[in-house]
Formats: structure tokens, C-alpha cells, sequence
């Protein structure tokens, strides 16, 4: 969990590439469905655009219906950008306590709003693999592994950048408090202004510590 451009897209390939759990992004997943040309697509594509947050019934059906198609490799999961508000955590906790599952352990890159702005403002994604780049140190315009197209997404300017952080602060930072308060909350904060390197290996030792993954 984290702000927009505390890096979760990045650690979360990295820690799929590293540790082959499977991982679902609800962002690539809204981006897909906003794709569509349908009153729905245009739905979901007017409320990215504005920056705020989809509703939480469709969020959670989207989830629950990609979980379901999914062959998991084991039963650990990686939620990147789920749960963003109270009440989709309160849902997933339900969801897992039905199945006999662990509660999640919650990991919060933690990223000061001003170097967020930033970054947002430098990334560029592979429209082919999803891979993130920025173009700080110079201009980008293919993958290094795919050579797909460098796209800048819509949501990245910084109008609506603003925007994504207000409704994070309104709606996801009281989530990281429910999950500070919950007793069998297993929250742990990192610190999302290391290195990438740095973070990955922060994120792998706590998973590999604390993840108690349940056996298949
Ligand atoms: P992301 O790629 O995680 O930055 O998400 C992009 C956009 O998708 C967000 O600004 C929201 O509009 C929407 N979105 C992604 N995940 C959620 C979620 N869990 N709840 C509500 N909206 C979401």
C-alpha cells in the first residue's frame, strides 16, 4: 500500500520476478475494463481522469472475479492498490476469515507527497509489459526488456496527480490506521525514498520473515 508513485507497481513486479507469487495491480485491472467503448468503459475512464476512486462494489467484484480466474502458484497473493478504502479492507478481511485464510500482511511504502509530485511527473510505463521507467536522468522511449513503447499515462499530470493524492489522504491513509489498530494487524512501514534496490530487499526480508505464507 502507499500513496500514487510510492513505487508499489515496481516492487510488485520485482517481488513476482523474485519469488514467483502471483500479484493482481486494480489499477491495470480498471485500465483495462476503462478501455472498453462501452457506457461502463466511459464510465470508469471519466472517474481516473478525475482522479478519484472507483467505486467500491465494482473494485471488489473486479477483484474477487480476476482472484477466481487466476491459477494461483501458491496461496499467496499480492494485492497491489486493494484495499484503498475501509471499506474494501473490512471486505477483504471477511473474504479471508470466510476462507480460513491469514489476515494480509500490510506493507506501506511511505513516500513524502512532494518527492510523490515528482516522480509521478517522470514516470513512463511499457505499454506492452507494464514495466516503469523514469525519465529523470534523460528521455526514454522503449522497454530495455521488450522494447515496447514508453507511454505516459493519463492520470499522470499534475492536476490530477493532486487530485489521486487527496483522495488517498481522504480515503486509503484510514486504512493504514485500520490496519495499525487491528490486533492481528500486521502492519509494517518502508521506507519508500530508498533506492529501488534498497526497498526490494526491505520488502523480500519482511515477506520472507512475516509472510507466513499458508501452505498449498
Ligand atoms: P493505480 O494504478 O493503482 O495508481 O490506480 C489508478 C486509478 O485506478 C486510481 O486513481 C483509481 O481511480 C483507480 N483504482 C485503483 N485501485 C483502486 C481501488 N482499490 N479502489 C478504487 N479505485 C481504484
Amino acid at each position: 500500500m502507499g500513496a500514487p508513485g510510492c513505487g508499489k507497481g515496481t516492487q510488485s513486479l520485482l517481488l513476482v520476478d523474485a519469488m514467483g507469487i502471483s500479484s493482481i495491480s486494480t489499477g491495470e485491472i480498471l485500465r483495462e475494463a476503462a478501455r472498453k467503448s462501452s457506457p461502463e468503459g466511459l464510465r470508469l475512464r471519466r472517474i481516473m481522469a478525475s482522479g478519484g476512486l472507483v467505486d467500491d462494489n465494482t473494485v471488489c467484484d473486479a477483484v474477487i472475479s480476476r482472484v477466481r480466474a487466476m491459477e494461483l502458484a501458491s496461496r499467496s497473493l499480492i494485492l497491489d492498490g486493494f484495499p484503498r478504502t475501509v471499506t474494501q479492507a473490512k471486505k477483504l478481511s471477511r473474504v479471508l476469515e470466510a476462507l480460513g485464510i491469514d489476515p494480509p500482511l500490510v506493507l506501506h511504502l511511505d513516500v513524502p507527497n512532494e518527492i510523490l509530485v515528482q516522480r509521478l511527473s517522470w514516470r513512463r510505463q511499457c505499454a506492452a509489459c507494464g514495466a516503469i521507467y523514469s525519465v529523470a536522468s534523460g528521455p526514454l522511449t522503449r522497454c530495455e526488456s521488450d522494447g515496447g513503447p514508453l507511454i505516459e499515462r493519463a492520470d499522470d499530470n499534475e492536476e490530477v496527480i493532486l487530485k489521486r493524492l487527496e483522495a488517498y489522504e481522504a480515503e486509503t491513509l484510514p486504512v493504514l490506521d485500520y490496519y495499525r489498530r487491528r490486533r492481528d494487524g500486521n502492519y509494517r512501514r518502508i521506507d519508500g525514498c530508498l533506492t529501488t534496490a534498497e526497498i526490494a530487499n526491505d520488502v523480500r526480508g519482511i515477506v520472507l520473515f512475516d509472510g507466513t505464507p499458508v501452505a498449498a
